[in-house]
């Protein structure tokens, strides 16, 4: 029995200072700790309760070397309650009683602690040594009796937003530490953090990533990522959905909500989840020398967008307020980048939450409030559809002028993945079977039961009076409806995350709302580069960071290469 085993340790050891190579295996011991009763059956006499009967015969097989084992147990007076009937491996959470445990040999083979179910994602402590003269303080490593390319341990470091999915991050947090080694879990809280992370397991191969947080935290992290480790090169990551959109985490199939059920199934998946690449996407920002408007066709419609208070999307109360968003957090995106009616919803919400804490202390309270700015914004931009983004900016794709196809749209988003606000597929909702690391699915005719965007496209209110406005907006309607039973073929181009295209889909204030409902956008373009040169200011969302550009700005998007991320196939 080793010196470590003679008293009972309440906290694991999380790393060894001691040298690893030639025996790694004697380091892999339970560690036990007292429980009042079993919750499962004894891993030595395979049963729950422990008979007096049971108890007598097996200690009188206990061999004489084991006696006198016990003696120095006993004459150490391992604090225990005497209410603590059992002990829980805090690696394996194999159960034992008190009784038996007496009788445990640890230089036995067979009762070596395997790590129990999550021993694929495990960093045992014998991996990871203090380095002196580090930042960083830690360096794991395998041991040299362990084959990397041939095992089927795949460690895992943990990243969890203390803030995501209305504070559960903590809970998580405190889970983990329990189930896993706590050294492999991390609260995130700057670029620098992370980086340290990356730093400690930068020798160990085969890391994984799970990330718990939304949108915005995985996108944070996924630059980090893009900073540190060449295209293709980063440990794959998983994601954990705590946000309220929960993309990504949709189309890798990880989940649209939290719970901790889900997150430990995760955790069981991510051993055996596959590596794909996913495009990113950079955005460079110019300043412009003034650029003019593209004028209204029509006399009426000329005169009427000078003299009407036709609605915003910065309002001028806003504006000294949105100067403080004006830096982007990151500007690289894998998610998707909108423009305009979307993105001045989510700034509002952004900014109203900044000012204003106090008032934002639920997910169901954000939500709610979330609705009732949406709700005013949509009104107005519904009333005056003929108020479009072509006032706003000019749009080249690959080269390309196509500010035009921007008529009657309120929110310009260009789309790497499928999924779009909470789970919309404003491009096409067949994309699932289309996702795979090979390039080799050609273009296909996809069927579609939505909008026919033409005859969508073809209907303009012919008025700016709120009568004829509306009779306008119930013809679209009934036009959506009857479409919307019509099956169209579309000759498009497959959407994938890896194909290094992006896809540009324009949406007016009332396709904002049938996208939710399965109705898809107006596509505009599918291409390698896009240029936006903005006439006006103008709100911008990015992978779930909303944020603010002055006018005369023009936005560079371009491929940035690729990162791997994990999709799991067992949902
Ligand atoms: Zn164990
Ligand atoms: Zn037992």
């Amino acid at each position: 029995m080793s010196d470590t085993h003679n008293y009972l340790p309440f906290c694991r050891p999380s790393f060894s200072d001691n040298i690893i190579s030639d025996d790694h295996g004697k380091y892999d011991h339970h560690y036990w700790s007292p429980i009042p009763s079993l919750t499962k059956s004894c891993m030595m006499c395979k049963r729950k309760s422990l008979s007096r009967r049971l108890t007598i015969r097996r200690e009188s097989h206990i061999s004489e070397d084991n006696a006198a084992h016990i003696q120095i147990r006993q004459d150490l007076k391992p604090k225990f309650a005497k209410s603590c009937r059992g002990l829980i491996c805090l690696w394996c959470s194999e159960e034992c009683h008190r009784q038996c445990w007496q009788s445990v040999n640890d230089n036995n083979d067979d009762n070596k602690c395997d790590y129990g179910k999550y021993k694929n994602i495990i960093v045992r402590p014998q991996w990871l040594h203090r380095v002196a003269n580090s930042p960083v303080g830690f360096q794991a490593r395998f041991p040299d009796n362990i084959d990397p390319s041939n095992s089927s341990l795949t460690p895992l470091i943990v990243f969890i937003n203390k803030l995501s999915g209305g504070q559960k991050g903590e809970i998580i947090y405190n889970k983990l530490i329990r189930l896993l080694n706590p050294r492999q879990v991390f609260l995130l809280e700057n670029d620098a953090s992370v980086m340290q992370a990356l730093d400690i397991y930068s020798s160990l191969r085969n890391t994984r990533i799970l990330l718990c947080g939304g949108d915005g935290t995985v996108g944070w992290i996924l630059s980090t990522l893009a900073k540190r480790f060449s295209s293709l090169d980063n440990p794959p990551v998983g994601i954990c959905p705590m946000g309220t959109g929960n993309d990504l985490s949709r189309v890798l199939g990880w989940g649209w909500s939290y719970n901790m059920k889900r997150l430990l199934t995760t955790l069981l998946h991510i051993s055996n989840a596959k590596p794909i690449a996913l495009d990113r996407w950079q955005v460079d920002f110019e300043p412009l020398t003034r650029i003019d408007p593209i004028e209204e066709t029509g006399s009426i419609r000329r005169c009427l967008s000078h003299i009407l208070d036709h609605p915003k999307f910065v309002r001028e109360i806003d504006r000294p307020s949105y100067q403080n968003y004006q830096k982007p957090l990151n500007v690289r995106f894998t998610n998707y980048i909108s423009f305009g009616l979307d993105a001045a919803v989510v700034l509002d919400f952004h900014d109203k939450r900044m000012r204003d804490p106090s008032k934002f202390t639920s997910p169901m309270k954000n939500k709610l409030i979330y609705l009732n700015i949406s709700r005013q914004y949509f009104r107005e931009f519904a009333l005056w559809r003929a108020w479009n983004l072509r006032s706003y900016m000019r749009i080249i794709c690959d080269g390309e002028d196509m500010t035009n196809s921007l008529r009657h749209c309120h929110t310009v988003v260009l789309l790497n993945i499928p999924s779009y606000g909470s789970g919309t597929h404003p491009w096409s909702r067949t994309y699932q079977n289309s996702i795979s690391l090979s390039n080799n699915i050609p273009n296909q005719t996809e069927k579609f039961n939505q909008i026919n965007s033409n005859r969508f496209q073809d209907i303009d209110p012919p008025d700016y009076s709120y009568d004829q406005c509306k009779s306008a907006r119930e013809d679209i309607s009934n036009t959506v409806e009857s479409s919307r039973a019509s099956v169209t073929n579309d000759q498009i181009g497959r959407q994938s995350i890896d194909d290094r295209k992006i896809e540009v889909v324009g949406l007016d204030s009332i396709q904002m709302a049938l996208i939710h409902i399965g109705f898809r956008g107006r596509r505009i373009a599918q291409c390698s580069q896009v240029r936006l040169e903005l006439i006006r200011s103008m709100p911008v969302h990015m992978d779930g960071d909303p944020f603010y550009l002055p006018q005369f700005t023009a936005i560079n998007v371009t491929h940035a290469g690729q990162v791997l991320v994990l999709t799991n196939d067992n949902k």
